[in-house]
């Protein structure tokens, strides 16, 4: 049950069963045109979907204007506390704002939407635990997943109010458990297109694990349309989750996945390096394939049929590889990388 509705941002569909987009953030100040450029060209090239840039100054606002001209990707303009910062991006020609209505006030939301409407934009509704209405939080007693969903469908109720419909929604908490039950919750009660993350997921490896699962449960469940994974770390890092996300579930077309054993004392060849430097050098490759590198004879070959190119060890140092289900020859264990990636581009090619 994706949503209902659908909006763009950009050229970039989002809901109604389009394709799951992901998002980042560049972290640079948004003032050096140059080095926000250049991380969204980094975004582009591991084709990331839609870059949010942070507008907090009157100088971000003006200096978006020319970092839209130099982007391949729609932006988003993340506004705080200002509205005008709002209208001054939307001046800019971003491709949408977020704002949480909770901090920009009733009059600020009125001026944005008019703004909005006048260019033909959407808008991000970003709701957080901090900004509970005051009743609402008396009526709950706490800020807990049911006076956010009530928060939520009181603001939307206000864009609907004034008209306006062009817009996605965000329930922001940092728990994974509060995450995924207000997702639930919210995605049987309004038919807006929903951005789904957990917000300061925390460092790369626990803030990978979290994302992961707040995230691909809803997925799973075909709640949610486009993802950001935010963590304290690269964009890279942010991006290369968010499409192993949808990988693992299926929703990204084209793209290689690696199979690969744990090891164990069988293992005939370095099947943690070989499937590392693998997933590394074929992360762009579209097309899908599925590619398997085990260590041993025990599960090696049954996989390697299965595989579109399978790899594993057959004597110590020394890996079979098939293609399409077929041996086609011994390689010394220096000769599998390459080997494979020779294969992937013939297959590309489709030279094989
Ligand atoms: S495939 Fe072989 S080497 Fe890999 S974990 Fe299984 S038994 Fe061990």
């Amino acid at each position: 049950m994706s949503s209902e509705k659908q909006i763009r941002v950009g050229n970039v569909k989002i809901g109604a069963g389009a394709s799951i987009s992901v998002q980042t953030m560049t972290n640079t100040q948004t003032e050096d045109i140059k080095s926000t450029v250049a991380q969204i060209q980094k975004a582009t090239s591991l084709d990331c979907d839609i870059i949010r840039v942070s507008c907090p100054t009157e100088e971000s606002c003006i200096a978006l204007k020319e970092i839209i001209k130099q982007s391949e990707l729609p932006i988003v303009a993340d506004v705080h506390f200002n509205y005008k910062r709002a209208l001054a991006a939307i001046e800019s020609r971003a491709h949408c704002v977020r704002i949480n209505p909770g901090n920009i006030g009733d009059e600020g939301i009125k001026e944005i939407i008019k703004s909005a409407k006048d260019h033909d934009i959407s808008i991000r509704i970003g709701i957080n635990s901090g900004s509970i209405e005051r009743e609402i939080l008396d009526k709950f007693g706490e800020p807990n997943v049911d006076a956010l969903i009530e928060s939520t469908i009181l603001n939307v109720k206000k864009f609907e109010d004034l008209d306006f419909f062009n817009f996605k929604v965000s329930v922001k908490s940092s728990d994974v458990l509060t995450t995924i039950s207000a997702y639930r919750k919210l995605s049987t009660s309004i038919p807006y297109p929903l951005h789904v993350g957990i917000t300061e997921a925390g460092p790369v490896f626990s803030g990978t694990i979290k994302s992961s699962i707040a995230i691909g449960t809803l997925l799973a469940d075909s709640i949610g349309d486009t993802i950001r994974v935010s963590l304290s770390s690269s964009i890279e890092d942010e991006i290369r989750v968010g499409k192993q996300i949808l990988k693992s579930l299926k929703l990204l077309n084209n793209s290689v996945n690696v199979i690969s054993c744990p090891t164990c004392s069988r293992t005939l060849i370095d099947v943690i390096e070989i499937s590392n430097e693998l997933e590394k050098a074929l992360e762009n490759v579209k097309k899908n394939l599925n590619i398997s590198v085990l260590g041993c004879v025990v599960n090696g070959p049954g996989e390697a049929k299965e595989a579109d190119i399978g790899v594993f060890g057959f004597k110590p140092k020394i890996a079979k590889i098939y293609l399409k289900g077929k041996e086609i020859g011994i390689y010394n264990e220096y000769e599998i990388v390459q080997t494979v990636q020779d294969l992937v581009n013939r297959l590309l090619s489709k030279l094989i």
